[in-house]
């Protein structure tokens, strides 16, 4: 009987409580800080081109070999990025393509909703993931 009063009595106090879940997606959950998302190459400032020179240590890193990367040799006989690819199916956000990367050239976005109907959508190439570069605002994703 003291159990069943007992259970009562936080039954009730619950009823007064803030709720803990949402109503997804008509309303966004805070992102915390260090959630890993879509991950994205960074743009340089200055030139709008992306950073990474395609060194190819983040392909190599990979536990799921979902990165790509091809280079060119320019006339100056310098190698720079042709083409990044990387397949979302694969991916297991880990990070470390992140941690791995000397130019910081690549980092996780806060970009988490990747659901897609067609799995070709989810392979993505340089300029779709250079796309990403202006959402880095946290609160994107709750608007
Ligand atoms: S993202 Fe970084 S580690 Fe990967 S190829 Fe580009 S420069 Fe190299
Ligand atoms: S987050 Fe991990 S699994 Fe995804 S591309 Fe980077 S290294 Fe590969």
């Amino acid at each position: 009987m003291a159990r069943i009063i007992k259970n009562f009595f936080i039954s009730f106090g619950n009823i007064f409580r803030r709720t803990r879940t949402i109503i997804y997606p008509k309303e966004k959950m805070i992102i915390p800080e260090v959630s890993k998302g879509l991950p994205r190459l960074k743009l340089d400032l200055d030139t709008l081109k992306v950073i990474c020179n395609g060194c190819g240590r983040c392909e190599k890193i990979c536990p799921q070999n979902c990165i790509k990367v091809e280079k060119i040799i320019g006339n100056d006989g310098r190698e720079s990025l042709k083409e990044f690819y990387l397949d979302l199916n694969k991916c297991i956000f880990c990070g470390n393509c992140v941690e791995v990367c000397e130019l910081r050239a690549i980092e996780m976005s806060y970009k988490y909703q990747l659901a897609e109907h067609n799995a070709e959508n989810l392979k993505l190439e340089k300029l779709d993931l250079a796309k990403q570069a202006d959402h880095n605002l946290r609160d994107f994703w709750l608007r």
